[in-house]
């Protein structure tokens, strides 16, 4: 299948079909073809494409087609044009090939070397030889006319290579380039040097990280959650609940990964009735079946399990949750086991919901749709930062 997609692909080169590279190169890739058609050697050539074509050998096939092009001011865009598409279609080294042949020509105008220079350099990111991509965009952002492509692909490199300090340079440097303000994705860059410095038991400088990160923006709910662990850590659990408490108005989708949070510091505190004041007032503005779990289960520690399962039943009458119904099913389970009662029909029903949540994700890309069990800050599909959210609905929250 592949290698009669690379055949179509050939003939593509010949022919005068404009698909994918837009009509006038095709057309001139045609006008190239006519003229050399005059001459015996590329009909000779020619008919051993096809040969190659023919005989199932379609590697051997390009080769030949690419040569029958010459490279001119007139056939660079259709150069440029093949070795993207070989690149998108995973074929790097030949797209590097291309690309690499292109520059060597010296009647290329300066935009057109920029242009093979980009395109070399997102081949070298496809190849993961990102120093050698690194090179070309640094050389590339100097000029002014490209600097912005270059700049994007620089911040692309520094976040694959997790080198945050560049990373913040070359997005305060597209920033500037550009007008659009990226504190947003440089707190985030942030967060990830406190993550390191929490990794190696330095506390003190984590906080300063993530602190710098509320300060480049407010509105950054990981440094929220990153300080409230730093300080619960150290025991400062009245600062922890503080930090937890500004998530609601940073951005209240991103409640759920408060509540254990918030569990922990007002039981280590002992104030687990303020603890229940708190979920409620949010249980009222926002419905998360989180907070609901989290009120069950301090109901259950507080008043008893039959207290427990009033409320998610209560709960359960205003808004549909399989979560919910699901730990319904584990309390009524557990209180009928206790009287000596047998499960009957509630095993059934619990054998339901637990396989409807199983290996469910939690978590979804509203930009790509990329679902996840965890939350990644940085969506492993798309790349955004922040796009992935809690899933709301009867399933998830
Ligand atoms: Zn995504």
């Amino acid at each position: 299948m592949i290698e009669s997609l690379i055949g179509l692909e050939a003939l593509w080169l010949l022919l005068p079909v404009a698909a994918g590279t837009g009509w006038w190169a095709a057309r001139n890739a045609t006008r190239r073809a006519t003229r050399e058609r005059e001459s015996g050697g590329f009909r000779s050539d020619y008919f051993q494409g096809i040969n190659y074509l023919l005989n199932e050998q379609p590697d051997k096939a390009i080769e030949v087609f690419i040569k029958l092009i010459e490279v001119d001011s007139d056939t660079v865009e259709t150069h440029l044009a093949l070795g993207n598409l070989y690149r998108r279609r995973g074929d790097v080294d030949r797209a590097i090939r291309i690309h690499q042949n292109l520059i060597a020509r010296e009647s290329l105008s300066t935009s057109q070397r920029t242009e093979a220079l980009l395109e070399l350099g997102q081949d070298y990111m496809s190849a993961g030889v990102l120093d050698r991509a690194e090179d070309l965009f640094s050389e590339i952002a100097v000029d002014a006319d490209y600097r912005m492509q270059a700049l994007r692909q620089l911040v692309d490199i520094y976040e694959r290579e997790k080198d945050w300090p560049k990373a913040i340079a070359s997005a305060r440097k597209l920033e500037q380039a550009t007008g659009n303000q990226l504190g947003w994705i440089i707190a985030h860059y942030c967060c990830e040097q406190a993550g390191q410095h929490c990794a190696e038991g330095d506390l003190e400088r984590a906080l300063k990280y993530a602190q710098q990160a509320r300060n480049i923006h407010a509105a950054c709910v990981r440094a929220s959650l990153l300080e409230a662990d730093i300080h619960a850590e150290r025991g400062e659990h009245e600062r922890a609940i503080h930090s937890l408490q500004r998530i609601e108005e940073q951005d209240p989708d991103y409640l759920p990964e408060a509540v254990g949070r918030l569990y922990r510091s007002f039981h280590a505190l002992d104030r687990i009735g303020a603890l229940d004041d708190y979920l409620s007032k949010l249980l009222r503005r926002y419905g998360w079946s989180s907070l609901a779990l989290a009120l069950a289960d301090i109901k259950r520690e507080c008043d008893g399990r039959r207290e427990a399962i009033r409320f998610i039943t209560d709960r359960l009458r205003q808004r549909a949750s399989v979560r919910s119904l699901d730990r319904l099913l584990d309390l009524e389970i557990e209180d009928r086991s206790d009287t000596g009662e047998m499960g009957g029909h509630l095993d059934i029903l619990k054998g339901l919901t637990s396989e409807l949540l199983f290996e469910r994700p939690v978590y979804k890309c509203r930009h790509c749709g990329f679902p996840a069990k965890s939350l990644h800050w940085q969506c492993p599909g798309c790349k955004h930062w922040t796009s992935i959210r809690p899933i709301q609905g009867v399933e998830g929250e």
